[in-house]
């Protein structure tokens, strides 16, 4: 059932690789175990961000290949059941969009053993929505916000939403569904001078600053290593208004690297993913909304148990699949080996 992406799914039974310990979890070859379910909910997106899709958007994933919502929740309870999940990341695409929403988060809060849930959203909407998401079951959010100035917000997402945002983040706090953690990404000659800006109104506001470095991962295949603006430079730009020391609680399998803010208790987060990979230390699986598992946002293989979903196959063989597919996770993403291929499906259709 994994497939080399663009080469036609092969048909067949289950196979259990003979050299996979008899343990129930996602376990690879590198001994890392998988705790972490990151879902996409959707493709389809409201926003264009300029380094994530094109301005026209992409051909949306047809709605029967999308998993219902029942399939979806199906896969999550063996996951966290069977397989030893314990935190699900709910993402897109724009999640917000997806109806069935509230309808996942509720059937998700009531697992047993009660998964650690969060959703990483662009925040339109959120205002009116953040209430009824902590109801339903969110326990943490991230909203993404590049840049506090309307006219780069603009420019970045191609559309005029900065106060829908600002007002979603506020709401969410409100909310309780503490810590909210603003995700940016810098983009050099747009809103690279904005770093120490977004740090500030993300401690004076009560939000949780996080930077990523952006990735080969644009539909539009347009990442160029050059561009690129690193952890070092932004870590550069911070310091020049703020005092950093690193944060001393366990990082774990989390992506960021914290630094205490002017000795705390604010800390700034960046997920170096290209300058300072943490592919050794994670923890996490991905189910795409229709249903392929990947092993890693890199991935150039996924495992398809939509069409085991639809053809009766019983929950312990699908587990089982699973476990096979994590097994095989490679070592590292590769982005920094001369040989990297981006893979196909973009970010947006894999879940970030
Ligand atoms: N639409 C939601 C949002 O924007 O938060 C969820 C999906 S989006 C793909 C998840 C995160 O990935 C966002 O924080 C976004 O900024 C980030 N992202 C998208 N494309 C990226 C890229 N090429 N490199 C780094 N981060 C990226
Ligand atoms: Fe949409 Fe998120 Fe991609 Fe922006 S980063 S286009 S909000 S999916």
């Amino acid at each position: 059932m994994t497939t080399e992406l663009g080469l036609p799914a092969l048909r067949g039974g289950p196979t259990r690789d003979p050299a996979r310990p008899d343990d129930p979890r996602l376990v690879d070859t590198f001994g890392r175990v998988a705790t972490d379910l990151r879902i996409s909910l959707t493709d389809r997106c409201n926003l264009r961000c300029t380094y994530c899709m094109p301005a026209e958007g992409l051909d949306w994933m047809p709605r029967d290949e999308q998993l219902t919502d029942d399939e979806l929740i199906r896969l999550i309870g063996l996951a966290v059941s069977e397989l030893g999940i314990e935190e699900l990341r709910f993402t897109g695409g724009e999640p917000m969009l997806r109806k069935g929403l509230e309808k996942v988060l509720g059937a998700s809060a009531a697992m047993t053993p009660r998964p650690d849930i969060s959703l990483t959203t662009n925040g339109i909407g959120l205002a009116r929505r953040a209430e009824a998401l902590a109801a339903a079951g969110v326990n943490r959010l991230n909203v993404s916000l590049d840049t506090l100035r309307q006219d780069r917000f603009e420019t970045i997402t191609r559309r005029d939403r900065l106060s829908d945002v600002l007002d979603g983040l506020a709401a969410a706090r409100d909310a309780g569904l503490a810590p909210v953690k603003i995700n940016s990404v810098l983009l050099r000659g747009v809103n690279d001078d904005e770093a120490a800006d977004l740090l500030a109104f993300a401690v004076e506001n009560g939000y949780q600053q996080r930077f990523i470095e952006q990735m080969p991962l644009d539909a539009q295949h347009g990442w160029a290593r050059t561009e690129m603006i690193t952890a070092g430079e932004i870590l550069d730009r911070l310091g020049e208004r703020f005092t950093l020391t690193p944060d001393s609680e366990a990082r774990g399998g989390a992506p960021a690297e914290r630094w205490l803010v002017d000795g705390g208790p604010a800390v700034v987060g960046v997920i170096a993913s290209v300058t300072r990979p943490f592919c050794g230390a994670c923890d996490r699986t991905r189910l795409t909304a229709d249903g392929q598992v990947r092993s890693c946002l890199f991935a150039n293989t996924e495992t398809d148990l939509r069409a085991m979903l639809r053809g009766g196959v019983s929950d312990r063989e699908i587990a089982d699949v699973w476990r096979d597919a994590m097994w095989a996770k490679l070592a590292g993403h590769g982005i920094n080996d001369p040989s990297f291929l981006q893979p196909d499906r973009p970010m947006s259709a894999i879940g970030g």
